[in-house]
């Protein structure tokens, strides 16, 4: 606080027990959120259930429910829960009853009616509103265009059902004079299926085509408009669309529009000044909503799981010193920008008045908003001081609801809750009251060392990564002449044949030409690998580790460049170019910090004998790679076989070489000896079997198709008379992923899953999902669901960043998608087939497919296609379910989407596959948290990533020594295993 520093401080602690005083005795707590809150694991057991029980079908289904979720907390509770049937209806009757009670405390209503006789009420208590619509997360644009219809039919409605309420000059007046009456509140990612900071112009533009109508509607019929807040992702874009529509003429002297923002965040104060200073260029001033924030934890998670700044305060005092920060500087500028204080919290509720006071503003200039069924009493004693309180109303079916709801319970019942320390653990106001300045910060505690942290992706919700990649773009297509020659025991072999590399996106466009090695070059590759070995086994592992180390820091500095390469060669869109890149990276520090751990000395002792468990190099390891994750299979297979001490013959796939290049580049410069990677590019059906049945090749890492893994397995087990050793394969192949769908899943999270995991990157992942099956009555819901949401994905080239679905790879890829398509015509329903349009010409683009009623044991629903092509299949129940999802050759990665915690519990151990996934997307596996790779046709049971993966690179031995001499036995018994 700047304006008075501490004087102003006595003054504050007035207001706030004037507050007190006015708020009474401090009681009002719902008795069932009372209980709950006794125990944090009944609490949240108790939250979960309440999210699904709008889905529930059935009593029985409900009791079911109910007891698996208490079973864990509350054993003896849930034994009491009849398991036969019997009081089902009761229970379900009472669970509902409960809940839906829960809902009517926070959801003013269900309909229109019910929301204008909310109002009255509110209006009664001379209570002002801002109504927000809840809905289900948009997952496609028919969804986002019924959001906006239905807000401009509330503005169509509601002003002359309001207009004959009697007028309440605290509520209808302020210094200036009218305010509009009807005050909605909306979302911006509700007007945008796709709305995505990595695209901010398409986003913009597309918000702004259904923004506008209900501004236009709003500002005629005399309406106010607030723009919600919400992830700090998407901070930046929507104050951007804010701005930028406001500045249009049409709208440019507006004044009855507001924006959120959030006091949790960092940078907020930053954010002030600028919409001050825009506010000042536009002419004239908006309201600024100032919450704390609703995100706090999500925030948190999301930054952890990237490994990316925590945009929040990570202490709750820091937020409310921010919060009183920022009112100062709303009440400072109130001309510019209107305050409207949204908190529960009465300290920053006095800081503001006391602020307010000081500075000499009319009350009327500055508003408080609190939330619908939260704060009662402090809505009222503020209103008994003169002060104009809104009420943020939420209104909407129950269903949708179930988000909002679970986060205020979450919030009123939360440890840093103000109203759970005043109104439930009766904290004495002093403690309340207190200023946050003087709160002891916890100071987090310091973050563990880790010998392995991932590569935190790219954020692109920040411009200077797009920035970034956008100018790695522009230069990598400068670049389309470049040659890209062989290097063979360190050495540039050029060859007489090319292979030229193509943009998927643009087939006129080329990306660089790679030589197509030889017989020859396959052999003296080989023999260079093999003259590099016994140096290279000899290195201690420490400096073949460091090399590792020394490559993930090259590719980190060259992400964009590599990025960028991968987007054009590879189609690949950007976040997922992004991803492959940061997987490499991850891939060369994971491998070298286990391969750390596995040259630490080891073995059993007993007196009079030393064991010494140790590993040797293999030899010759050709690694053979797929276009797919063009750079980080190629160069997990790669490091791990390099860090291992086995010299590589890299061959990367014919459509991918270019990318391979930079990868042998990045080990040459970070000290690689000659011969210790080679590189190879060259067609597989020509060198592959050189390299394969070569008797001086130890061993083989392949990632591909099943067709070529198994042929190289068949040919590599063959011993032939020059070859004195056995040789290791590992294949990682295809799959035929499945995500079961259970009837109770959150479908607004599995329709945005099953999408992902579908269509990324055109279905071309080893891990994309081509079958859902769905569980009973949530087929038709999901499907029409799915079918629009495929429909929502923008089709585009890779560079595009609003490219959802880009090109397949090639010609041949693209035929034998589309004869696949043909063929399944036969056996199921197409339900929906996507249109490419203009692009058609321009690369190999197809669309998202999806079949429904597909026969489970169909090729469509059997065999690999890798591309945007979906079965969508029917299961009775989640038996019949499992068994179909178990029910193909392949068992690589699987999905469920489930509420059921015991449908949850079996699929983990029935569910048979490499990965499984609950209540998430399949694709995506990160080094070291998911080590990945399948079983049965989809691989030989390694998992790249993991902590086994390294040891089938490695042959394990055992020394074992007497330190006996004639009956002399030494002390410690342990010399001999150092290392
Ligand atoms: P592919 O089998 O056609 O080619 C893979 C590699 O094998 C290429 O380098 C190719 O040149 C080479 N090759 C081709 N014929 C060969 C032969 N006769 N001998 C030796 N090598 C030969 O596969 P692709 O199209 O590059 O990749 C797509 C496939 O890879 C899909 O089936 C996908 O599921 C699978 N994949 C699996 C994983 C996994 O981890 N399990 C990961 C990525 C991709």
């Amino acid at each position: 606080m700047t304006v008075a520093g501490e004087q102003l401080e006595p003054r504050i602690q007035a207001i706030g027990q004037e507050i007190f005083a006015g708020v009474g005795g401090r009681r009002r707590f719902d008795p069932l959120m009372k209980f709950v809150m006794r125990d944090e694991g009944i609490k949240s057991q108790l939250f979960r259930f309440v999210d699904c029980l709008p889905v529930l079908r059935g009593s029985s289904d409900v009791t079911r429910h109910l007891r698996e979720y208490l079973d864990p907390v509350a054993p003896n509770l849930a034994r009491l829960l009849p398991s036969d049937g019997s009081a089902g209806g009761l229970i379900a009757a009472a669970a509902n009853f409960a809940a839906r009670g829960m809902a009517r405390t926070f959801i003013a209503a269900t309909d229109v009616d019910q929301a204008v006789r909310a109002i009255q009420r509110l209006r009664r208590q001379r209570l002002a509103f801002t109504l927000d619509l809840l809905g289900e997360s948009v997952v496609s644009e028919r969804e986002a265009e019924q959001y906006q219809s239905q807000y401009l039919s509330l503005i169509q409605m509601l002003p002359s059902r309001l207009a004959k309420l009697p007028e309440d000059r605290l509520l209808d007046r302020d210094a200036l004079g009218p305010i509009p009456r009807l005050n909605l509140s909306l979302k911006l990612s509700s007007l945008y299926s796709q709305f995505d900071p990595i695209d901010p112009m398409g986003s913009t533009g597309a918000v702004l085509n259904r923004l506008r109508p209900i501004l236009r509607a709003a500002r005629n019929a005399g309406a106010f408009v607030n723009l919600d807040m919400e992830n700090h992702a998407l901070k930046d874009l929507t104050i951007h669309i804010f701005q930028t529509v406001l500045m249009e003429e049409e709208f440019r002297d507006w004044t009855n529009v507001g924006i959120a923002i959030q006091a949790y965040l960092r940078g907020t104060l930053d954010d002030l000044h600028n919409l001050a200073d825009w506010a000042k260029s536009r002419g004239a001033p908006v309201w600024i909503r100032l919450v704390k924030g609703a995100y706090w934890d999500i925030e948190r998670v999301i930054a952890d799981q990237n490994g990316w700044p925590i945009p929040v305060f990570t202490d709750k005092s820091e937020s409310d010193v921010n919060f009183e920060d920022c009112a100062e500087f709303l009440i400072a500028n109130h001309a510019l920008l209107h305050p409207a204080l949204a908190t529960h919290n009465i300290r920053s509720i006095a800081a503001s008045l006391a602020m307010a006071e000081h500075l000499k503003i009319p009350p009327e200039a500055m508003e408080f908003q609190m939330l619908f069924g939260m704060a009662d009493p402090i809505k009222a004693a503020l209103v008994k001081m003169g002060r104009r309180v809104r009420v943020y109303t939420p209104f909407g079916r129950l269903l949708p609801g179930m988000a909002y709801l679970v986060r205020r319970l979450l919030e009123n019942s939360s440890n840093e809750s103000f109203l759970r320390a005043g109104f439930i653990e009766h904290v004495p106001v002093e403690k309340l009251l207190m200023n946050p300045r003087n709160i002891q910060h916890r100071r987090p505690a310091a973050p563990p060392i880790v010998p392995f942290t991932n590569e935190p992706p790219g954020d692109f919700s920040l411009q200077v990564v797009r920035d970034a990649m956008k100018s790695a773009l522009e230069n990598f297509e400068k670049q389309s002449d470049t040659e890209y020659p062989l290097i063979i025991g360190g050495k540039s072999v050029r060859t007489e044949q090319w292979i030229q590399s193509v943009n998927p996106s643009h087939t006129n466009r080329n990306v660089g030409r790679c030589g197509s090695a030889t017989v020859d070059n396959a052999n003296a590759a080989v023999a260079a690998a093999k003259n590099a070995f016994f140096e290279w086994r000899d290195t201690p592992a420490n400096a073949r580790a460091d090399l590792l180390d020394r490559v993930a820091n090259y590719l980190s500095a060259h992400r964009w460049h590599l990025s960028a390469v991968e987007v054009c060669e590879c189609g690949k869109p950007w976040r997922e170019a992004d991803a492959d890149v940061a997987e490499a990276i991850d891939f060369c520090r994971y491998y070298a910090w286990q391969m750390r751990l596995l040259a630490a000395p080891n073995g059993q002792n007993v007196p009079g004998e030393l064991n010494r468990w140790t590993y040797e190099s293999r030899g010759v390891a050709v690694v053979i790679a797929p276009w797919n994750f063009p750079l980080a299979i190629l160069c997990g297979m790669t490091a791990a076989a390099i860090v291992a001490g086995n010299p590589v013959v890299m061959k990367p796939a014919e459509q991918s070489s270019v990318i391979a290049a930079y990868l042998a580049k990045a080990f040459s410069e970070c000290g690689a000896p000659a011969g210790v990677v080679n590189y190879l590019p060259g067609i597989g059906e020509e060198i592959g079997p050189v390299l394969v049945n070569h008797p001086d090749v130890a061993m083989i890492a392949f990632t591909g198709s099943r067709a070529v893994g198994l042929s190289i397995n068949e040919q590599a087990s063959k011993t032939i008379p020059q070859q004195d050793h056995v040789k290791r394969i590992i294949t990682e192949m295809g799959g035929k992923n499945a995500i079961i769908l259970d009837d109770d899943a959150d479908l607004d999270d599995a329709v945005a899953g099953i999408t992902a995991s579908a269509f990324g990157y055109a279905g071309q992942k080893c891990s994309a999902c081509s079958r859902v099956i769905a569980v009973g009555e949530v087929h038709h819901a999901l499907l029409e669901r799915l079918i629009e949401s495929a429909r929502s994905l923008k089709i585009a080239p890779a560079e595009d960043p609003a490219c959802k679905v880009g090109p397949v790879i090639d010609a041949e890829a693209k035929s034998r998608i589309e004869s696949a398509i043909e063929s399944a015509k036969k056996t199921a329903r197409l339900a929906y087939a996507g249109e490419i349009g203009p692009l058609a010409t321009e690369g190999y683009y197809i669309a998202p497919h999806i079949f429904a009623d597909v026969d489970p044991k169909s090729a469509l629903a059997q065999e690999e296609i890798f591309g945007p092509v979906l079965a969508v299949i029917r299961a009775r129940n989640f038996e019949e379910a499992l068994e179909i999802a178990n029910g193909t050759r392949y068992a690589l990665t699987g999905g469920i989407y489930s509420r059921s915690p015991a449908h949850i519990e079996q699929s983990k151990r029935e569910f048979r596959v490499g990965n499984l996934y609950i209540n998430r997307k399949t694709t995506g596996a990160i080094v070291g948290r998911q080590p990945f790779g399948g079983f049965k046709l989809s691989g030989a049971g390694t998992q790249a990533g993991g902590p086994d993966y390294l040891r089938h690179f490695l042959l394990p031995r055992c020394i074992t020594e007497n330190t006996i001499r004639h009956g002399f036995i030494p002390a410690d018994g342990v010399e001999g295993c150092e290392d």
